[in-house]
């Protein structure tokens, strides 16, 4: 199993439009974090989780021209604003382009793009079909995928850990806190990436403390901090974490 890093930033992503920070000016592309979303690949599937608002660029920057399925963490923007490059995805598909969500979040995406859901769709464009997973596992060719549900705000949220042959990949860029029944299911894994936005606390996202205990607790062979803030560069985080760790980057690849 593969794992491409498509995005590592947080909402706004980094640098911040009109933002002078240090981290904001560094010239390390380490510091360039488009908005978090990786891309999945066994030898015979492909799935994209999430597709905010940089997707065009992500598509073509990492040349991702198809996808079997989409998965969806959460109807926040960062994470559905591109939902219109998807129909790169649609052209060749004799069927429509199944988006794995929560409940909510499929309501939300048939209520801001009716037109994709409808029957029949228009040529060219998104032909979706919602597909509601209720946190219920589902195989999508040969991954299998189990979501987990986390705390994140007060909107519906998964991480998703998907599993090809022995490999194992655990991925929750937004999240807050979890269940115990949640972090059974991410213990041990083969790589973990988990929200990780800043130093401080963070009402809403883990900060970069409280990422690594929870990485202590649920132990995967390889601990990944996504979904940065611009108060954060690449090569400090490095240095901070601990050695079953690293940072993730845009374009950073794994191979499980
Ligand atoms: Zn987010
Ligand atoms: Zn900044
Ligand atoms: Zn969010």
């Amino acid at each position: 199993m593969k794992v491409l890093f498509l995005g590592s930033g947080t909402s706004v992503g980094v640098p911040v439009i009109g933002c002078k920070c240090a981290v904001c000016r560094s010239t390390d592309p380490h510091n360039k974090r488009l908005r978090s979303a990786v891309l999945v690949s066994s030898s015979t599937t492909s799935l994209l989780i999430d597709f905010g608002p940089d997707l065009h660029t992500q598509a073509l920057r990492y040349d991702v021209t198809a996808v079997d399925a989409v998965l969806c963490t959460h109807e926040h923007l960062d994470h559905i604003a591109g939902f219109d490059d998807l129909r790169a995805f649609c052209w060749e598909r004799t069927e429509r382009l199944p988006i794995y969500s929560g409940e909510r979040c499929k309501a939300q995406l048939s209520r801001m793009y009716p037109w994709a859901f409808a029957p029949g769709g228009y040529r060219g464009y998104v032909r979706a079909q919602g597909i509601c997973h209720a946190g219920a596992p589902f195989c999508v060719g040969d991954i299998a995928v189990q979501p987990i549900p986390v705390q994140h705000a007060t909107v519906e949220t998964y991480g998703y850990v998907l599993r090809a042959g022995s490999a194992s990949f655990g991925y929750v860029p937004d999240v807050k806190q979890m269940p115990d029944s949640s972090r059974e299911l991410l213990r041990g894994l083969d790589a973990l990436a988990m929200d990780g936005l800043c130093f401080p606390q963070h009402p809403t996202h883990l900060s970069i403390d409280e990422n690594i205990a929870l990485m202590r607790e649920l132990a995967p062979k390889c601990g990944i901090v996504t979904h940065t803030g611009h108060r954060v560069d690449f090569n400090q985080l490095a240095a901070y974490l601990p050695d079953f760790m690293q940072p993730a980057f845009d374009g950073l690849e794994l191979s499980l």
